[in-house]
């Protein structure tokens, strides 16, 4: 699409959110560009072919809360094959290192912390989540390995507040195609401008003006979902100031989670939609998602502090620590089977510089700070602003929503 010089709406960041603000104010009668910084849409989701038949979701990849999920929807409207195989991540394939009696043994004790998590979040006073580990409980370093997955940090820097607001039906689907390769065919529906970074939003005069690296284009009003890191760091700016958004931002910061995807030869010697945690005593290890779809590969997850450390190591860290960690549950022989194909660096990533948001304690009202209108004429959007499905695809693309209709209402009542 052409880069127009002035329109109704401009919405800024081609994720999930953006592109769900984009679908709903399609019938609106407004003129809509969404302008995204990268060369692709999906933002945080994406999809890439790691080797011939292996499809690699870099980003998001299950429909968590699938029954509730508002990208199945639009997964059944654009013929995209939903897999509905339960997610393995309780299971420990062969026992290794995990046996059965040891895995209820630790789901009674995790379950046991959200209980009294759950129970202190009924006072309404926020804390960090690791006050409720009960000290000296064995398992306290593996529940706080399943926070850097959840929410990419360590339960230090988690809000039990925002913690107890999230809801999930505890229902996962996947795309097979890929997540990412659905936002793609959803973007694909909307009027972007690619390779176009915002830098400034200008909203002192009479229409917002709006500085991009492809030039100056000026809006009615404006829809923000860039990532929280982005506002919180003030790549983008705004002018005048918007002193409270940046402050709601950098209470809800970005964790990480990274993804590495290895080849995996002899693949009948493990089972299909299998899984193995790298270790138990420790948080700093990987969970393993074995042959997913049933094909030749393996994906590694990390998150948190450690998967700080091993960005930081540089490329292929990633891969060398989910090998070693699967060789030492598996055996020495499966050095030479596996090959890395792939790995994200979502730290380092400069329009996203995280995964996902989570609220520092005392931070869980930021929500709705960050998502409230200003002036009737920004709106914001994006997966921290959503109250319950936050740090999710689906919990990002209703907010773009949330923001559109929030957009039309101020249209209609100037
Ligand atoms: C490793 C990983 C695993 C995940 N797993 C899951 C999962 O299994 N299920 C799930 O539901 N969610 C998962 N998520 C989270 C999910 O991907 C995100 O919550 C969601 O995609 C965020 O969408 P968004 O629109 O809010 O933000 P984004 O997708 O980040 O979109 C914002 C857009 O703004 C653009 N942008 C940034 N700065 C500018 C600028 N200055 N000018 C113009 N454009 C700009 C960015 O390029 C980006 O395209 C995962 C994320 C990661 C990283």
């Amino acid at each position: 699409m052409s880069f127009p010089s002035s329109v109704d709406v401009a919405i800024i960041g081609a994720g999930a959110a953006g592109l769900g603000a984009a679908h709903a104010l399609k019938d609106s009668g407004l003129s809509v560009i969404v302008l995204e910084a990268r060369d692709r849409a999906g933002g945080r989701g994406h999809t890439m072919m790691a080797a011939p038949g292996i499809t690699f979701d870099v980003g998001c990849g299950w429909l968590h809360s699938a029954d509730e999920n508002s990208f199945v929807k639009v997964a059944r409207q654009l013929n995209f094959e939903i897999d509905k195989t339960r997610p393995p991540w309780r299971e420990q394939s062969f026992d290794t290192g995990f046996p059965l009696t040891e895995r209820l043994d630790f789901i009674r004790a995790l379950d046991a912390f959200y209980d009294r998590a759950e129970e202190a979040a009924k006072s309404g006073r926020d804390s960090a989540a690791s006050l409720y580990l009960e000290p000296g409980n064995r398992w306290n370093p593996m529940i706080d390995a399943i926070s850097t997955y959840v929410n990419g940090c360590e339960l230090d820097r988690v809000s039990i507040l925002d913690m107890d607001a999230y809801e999930d039906t505890g229902i996962n689907w996947r795309v097979r195609r890929g997540y990412g390769a659905l936002m793609a065919a959803y973007g694909a529906l909307c009027p972007l401008a690619l390779n176009t970074q915002v830098t400034l939003i200008d909203h002192s005069g009479k229409r917002v003006r709006i500085e991009t690296s492809q030039g100056t284009l000026t809006a009615g009003k404006v829809i923000v979902s860039v990532p929280t890191n982005l506002i919180a760091d003030q790549s983008i700016r705004f002018h005048p100031a918007l002193p409270a958004k940046v402050e709601a931002a950098r209470g809800l910061p970005l964790g990480l989670a990274d993804k590495v995807m290895l080849a995996l030869d002899d693949p009948e010697s493990l089972p299909k939609d299998g899984n193995l945690r790298g270790a138990t005593m420790r948080t700093e290890m990987g969970s393993f998602h074995l042959r997913p779809f049933g094909k030749p590969c393996i994906e590694g997850f990390f998150g948190g502090r450690f998967a700080q450390q091993l960005e930081h190591a540089g490329d292929g860290a990633l891969a060398a620590e989910a090998i070693d960690e699967i060789v030492a549950l598996l055996g020495s022989d499966f050095r030479h089977k596996l090959k890395p194909l792939a790995e994200s660096r979502w730290a380092h990533d400069p329009f996203a510089r995280g995964s996902y948001s989570h609220a520092l304690p005392g931070h869980a009202g930021m929500r709705a700070v960050l998502a409230a209108p200003v002036d009737g004429r920004l709106f914001f959007a994006g997966e921290a602003t959503s109250p319950n499905f936050f740090s999710t695809a689906h919990g990002a693309r209703d907010s773009g929503e949330r923001a559109a209709r929030e957009l039309i209402a101020a249209s209609s009542n100037p």
